[in-house]
């Protein structure tokens, strides 16, 4: 069964109500610590030890998702991936 498991809650096949889960991640040797992602998307991005941005969520909140993406598309270096 851990098969199903993986296949209901992978992108692909979304996990709620048939939408698409949301995950994304902060490449750190991209990342120049310009806050942009923090500043709009505060539950998901934020500073870690050395500075600079990490993903605090496995996966991203549904009433997350619009700044999750507006911060994929403002970041300056494109350090921010969906994956
Ligand atoms: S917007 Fe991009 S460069 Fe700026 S802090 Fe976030 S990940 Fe780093």
């Amino acid at each position: 069964m851990k098969w199903r498991a993986a296949v209901h809650n992978s992108k692909y096949f979304g996990n709620r109500l048939g939408g698409m889960t949301l995950k994304v991640s902060v490449d750190q040797d991209l990342c120049i610590a310009c806050g942009t992602c923090i500043d709009l998307c505060p539950g998901v991005f934020d500073w870690d030890d050395e500075g600079l941005s990490h993903v605090i969520v496995e996966e991203v909140p549904e009433d997350a998702e619009d700044c999750t993406r507006e911060s994929i598309e403002s970041c300056p270096t494109d350090a921010i991936k969906e994956i």
